[in-house]
């Protein structure tokens, strides 16, 4: 038994609908997935009804973009619930913040002279939690460059002429509420980016786990994160990050993850529910 925890869809820069996805997780022959799209909750209702179809078990989470100390760190959340409202509120801000981060890079390509509409990136994102992903669409929509890879490099990667400075929201207080909305927090794919020395401050502040495999983490990566996960006392979890046809292939079942790991994410997420209701009040 196998699971993929890292996953995204059209809720936001991922290409396939919840129920495609869900169809491509069956074709794999997992019997678990999250759904872990950027910033957004969003998808998660109908990911579940179409895993509940499909026979297969459904954890509801996101990927939050975060910082710590001037470093991008991108938090995991599984088992949060979907309709805690400060989650809702706080994803809401960023929704808006990634929504006025477009409208800035297409002003920057527009003083280029590049002839992008920022409503045409909308129009193509048709999600709350738009990104540079879309913008590079956008630009090989309007034949102003011919491939995505193209986009990046000479408009939307860092230092780039259309890349703006994210936003974000405190890796600490990003932890924190993803333990509020009753989930779990885990540092995704560290080995993107190479920024180990915060780890003992996120695990000071409650991280529980540590995305060890991932797509782009070779096998020593993998063990690396591995010795660290055992070091912290974190969980370990691991997926494909798979966003559909928008890297030219799917990822969906390059990263296998043994049942076993979610098995000991629910026990941890079974034991803060009761020892908060069981907790001193
Ligand atoms: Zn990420
Ligand atoms: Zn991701």
């Amino acid at each position: 038994m196998f699971a993929d925890l890292h996953l995204h869809t059209n809720f936001s820069d991922g290409t396939y609908t919840p129920e495609e996805l869900v169809g491509h997780a069956r074709r794999c022959q997992f019997s678990a997935i999250a759904l872990t799209d950027h910033d957004t909750v969003e998808g998660c209702a109908r990911a579940a009804a179409a895993c509940v179809a499909a026979g297969i078990e459904f954890i509801p989470g996101s990927e939050l973009t975060t910082e710590h100390g001037g470093n991008e760190l991108h938090l995991l959340a599984y088992f949060v619930d979907t309709a805690h409202p400060r989650l809702l509120r706080e994803t809401a801000t960023f929704q808006a913040i990634r929504q006025n981060r477009i409208r800035e890079m297409v002003a920057r390509l527009n003083d280029l002279g590049i002839p992008l509409d920022a409503n045409a990136v909308f129009r193509l994102a048709n999600c709350q939690s738009p990104g540079r992903p879309h913008v590079a669409r956008a630009l090989v929509q309007a034949t102003i460059c011919s491939s995505l890879d193209e986009a990046f490099e000479r408009f939307l990667k860092k230092g780039r002429p259309g890349w703006v400075p994210k936003t974000r929201m405190s890796a600490v207080d990003a932890i924190a509420l993803i333990h509020e909305a009753g989930g779990l927090a885990v540092m995704a794919h560290p080995g993107l980016n190479r920024t180990d020395d915060v780890i003992p401050d996120l695990v000071a502040a409650g991280l529980d786990g540590i995305e060890c495999f991932h797509t782009k983490h070779t096998t020593r990566i993998a063990e690396r994160y591995l010795m660290m996960a055992d070091k912290h006392h974190l969980l370990v979890t691991g997926g494909s990050d798979c966003h559909g046809m928008s890297k030219g292939r799917p990822l969906i079942g390059t990263v296998k993850l043994p049942y076993t790991h979610v098995q000991e994410l629910k026990l941890r997420v079974s034991q803060k529910k009761s020892s908060t209701t069981n907790g001193p009040h």
